[in-house]
C-alpha cells in the first residue's frame, strides 16, 4: 500500500489572513505531494518497507539500505513532517496550551511565554530550510530543537508534539524574506488540542 496525500483538515482559505490560501495550496497540493509520490518511488521493490507505516519507516531510517537511505530520509521525512504541520494548525487556533501539554511547558520552560521565545527563537534562527519541533526526549522531557531540511525527530528518537515549517516554500508568497513575521502570525493558529493529544499520546 503506497502512502497517499492526507487531506487537509480544513479549507486552503480556512488560516487566512496567517497563512493565505495561495500558498497553502502549493505547498499541501505541490510540495508535499512531490515528498509522497518520491518516497513512495524510493520504496518500489521493497515490499517490506511499504508495508510499515510512516513513522515505522522514519524510526529506523539509518537502518535502510545505502541505495535509498537518503531518499526515503529526505521524501519520507518530508512526508510525515508534513502530516503533523497540518493537523498542528486549526482556524480555531491560538491561545495558550491548558490542560496537561500546558501544565509541562509551564515545568519544562518557566512559563508560557519563555517557551514562545524559544520555539520562535529555534525557527528564526534555524540556518536554511528546516523545522522547529517541541518533541518529549527519551528521559520524558519536553524539548524545543530545530531539524535541518526534512530531517525527523522520530529519526532521533524524539516524539514529535508540535511543529513549524521554515522552509521558504512555507512562506515567501505572503512574507518574502520576513520569516520572523511568519513565525510570530503562525501562533495565532497554533492547534494546542492537536499538540495536546500527541503529548498525552507521547507519554503514554
Ligand atoms: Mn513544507
Amino acid at each position: 500500500m503506497a502512502f497517499q496525500l492526507p487531506d487537509l483538515p480544513y479549507d486552503f482559505d480556512a488560516l487566512e489572513p496567517h497563512i493565505d490560501e495561495q500558498t497553502m495550496r502549493i505547498h499541501h497540493g505541490k510540495h508535499h505531494a512531490a515528498y509522497v509520490n518520491n518516497v513512495n518511488k524510493a520504496l518500489e521493490g521493497h515490499p517490506d518497507l511499504q508495508a510499515k507505516s510512516i513513522e515505522e519507516l522514519m524510526a529506523q531510517v539509518t537502518l535502510l539500505p545505502d541505495s535509498i537511505r537518503t531518499a526515503v530520509n529526505n521524501s519520507g521525512g518530508g512526508h510525515l513532517n508534513h502530516s503533523i504541520y497540518w493537523r498542528n494548525m486549526s482556524p480555531a487556533g491560538g491561545g495558550e496550551p491548558t490542560g496537561s501539554l500546558g501544565k509541562a511547558i509551564k515545568s519544562a520552560f518557566g512559563s508560557f511565554n519563555a517557551f514562545k521565545e524559544k520555539f520562535s527563537n529555534a525557527a528564526i534562527t534555524r540556518f536554511g530550510s528546516g523545522w522547529a519541533w517541541l518533541c518529549l526526549d527519551r528521559a520524558g522531557s519536553l524539548v524545543v530543537q530545530s531539524f535541518p531540511n526534512q530531517d525527523c525527530p522520530i529519526s532521533a528518537g524524539l516524539q514529535p508534539i508540535l511543529c513549524l515549517d521554515v522552509w521558504e516554500h512555507a512562506y515567501y508568497l505572503k512574507y518574502q524574506n520576513r520569516r520572523p513575521d511568519y513565525v510570530g502570525a503562525w501562533w495565532n493558529v497554533v492547534n494546542w488540542k492537536d499538540a495536546n493529544e500527541r503529548f498525552e499520546k507521547a507519554k503514554g
